[in-house]
């Protein structure tokens, strides 16, 4: 029998694995910290009652046997952050887990079909450049092949801090027939909005762009206006154009730039040569790539005027991913019941169940951020808020299991 302690004081024991000096917490991957945290989450998923078990890369899962299919319904978040990040991101969600599971199993007995909470690793890519390390793992995305090469910011090679903390063997792919997590919403959307649940649709695909701008360099003094092939102005104007097309263009569309690298980057020289990025972010791949096509026949347009070429490389093409429908109206239809407001709302941020969802029907539920912070000591929500998210969590577990 575990002792009852609130959510709070379960988020602030799990935060004590990385604590910072401003109350943040850093808890990399395969760092003494972490594995603190992964043994403490394992005894305490084993107090629950559950049998545990730590994959080969490190993701500690916990499980109760159903008593009717071998079905598997996976629950759980990330147990990594960012450096100096806060105590709510991933960790909140891995707590939500083992709290709603191990309630389930005290209150109502062994599930129809088989419940496993999950503390999965390397989420963020903080500390290897592999995010979604364990849930792609899971999925069979990733195998050992994947480590090769792969160093930290100190030259520390994967597989070394991996071996380092006991955990050896080849990644294999795990059977999940399910998969539902609990995150905090990194956003503005449910605190401006006063909704104490978000109702995930989709969690948006992405591209990334690098856009090189070749112009000449000439005399800031000496070169009349109309003479210059100017690449900073040229990016300048496909900056703004490339804004107004996204705000025209869908109401979640998304579109960023937000580094520059001016060459030669000196007060009285025009700029030849000026590379931009630009990140672009909708949950429909059509919206996404017509609004590319948009903004590059503009950009086409823009060159020509100002007598500059120019070139595209991208860099990264996610898909969106949409989460199961038909759970989300089950959802809706007991957030009702119960009066708890809720938002219906598209994740622009990336999370495991985007891993998940791309095999599986996935569920993905938020609960409000203050201010939107995150991946900072000052990540807050309210505890009744917390608690809310583990009712829901704990009731569309039990809709799914038993
Ligand atoms: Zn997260």
């Amino acid at each position: 029998m575990m002792i009852k302690t609130t959510v709070q004081q379960q988020v602030d024991w799990l935060a004590q694995f990385g604590l910072t000096e401003d109350g943040g917490v850093t808890r990399l991957l395969y760092t003494a910290e972490w594995q603190q945290a992964q043994q403490a989450l394992r005894t305490r998923m084993e107090q629950g009652g559950l049998t545990t078990d730590i994959d080969a890369v490190g993701n500690v899962f916990g499980r109760i046997e159903g008593t009717q299919t071998d079905d598997i319904i996976l629950t759980g978040s990330h147990v990594d952050t960012v450096v100096n990040g806060g105590k709510l991101d991933g960790a909140y969600g891995v707590i939500a887990s083992i709290v709603a599971v191990t309630e389930l199993l005290e209150e109502h007995g062994r599930p129809k079909k088989t419940l496993e909470v999950v503390s999965l690793c390397e989420e963020e890519g903080s500390r290897f450049p592999l995010t979604f390390w364990g849930s792609r793992s899971v999925v069979g995305q990733y195998n050992l092949a994947h480590m090769d090469g792969v160093i930290d910011q100190h030259g520390i090679p994967l597989h070394v801090a991996r071996a380092a903390c006991g955990i050896d063997g080849v990644p294999t792919v795990r059977r999940v027939n399910r998969f539902v997590e609990l995150h905090i919403e990194q956003g503005q959307v449910l605190e401006r909005k006063q909704k104490d649940i978000g109702v995930v649709t989709h969690i948006v695909g992405q591209r990334r762009y690098t856009i090189t701008i070749r112009g000449e360099s000439n005399h800031a003094g000496t070169t009349p206006m109309p003479y210059r092939q100017d690449a900073l102005v040229a990016a300048a104007t496909c900056i703004a154009r490339f804004t107004e097309e996204a705000n025209a263009f869908d109401d979640t569309l998304v579109a960023t730039t937000g580094q520059m690298h001016i060459s030669p980057n000196v007060p009285n020289v025009i700029a030849n040569d000026v590379k931009f990025t630009l990140d672009v972010r909708h949950y429909d791949e059509a919206t996404i790539i017509a609004y590319c096509e948009k903004i590059f026949s503009a950009l086409a347009e823009i060159a020509a005027q100002h007598g500059v070429t120019y070139g595209i490389e991208q860099w990264l093409d996610v898909a969106p991913v949409a989460m199961d429908a038909h759970v989300n109206e089950w959802v809706k239809t007991y957030l009702q019941q119960h009066d708890i407001s809720y938002e219906e709302m598209v994740s622009g941020a990336g999370h495991d169940a985007q891993v998940f969802g791309e095999v599986v029907p996935t569920t993905l539920l938020f609960v409000p951020s203050k201010d939107g912070i995150s991946h900072s000591p000052k990540e807050y929500t309210a505890a009744e808020q917390l608690q809310t998210g583990i009712d829901v969590l704990k009731a569309v577990l039990y809709q799914l299991a038993y």
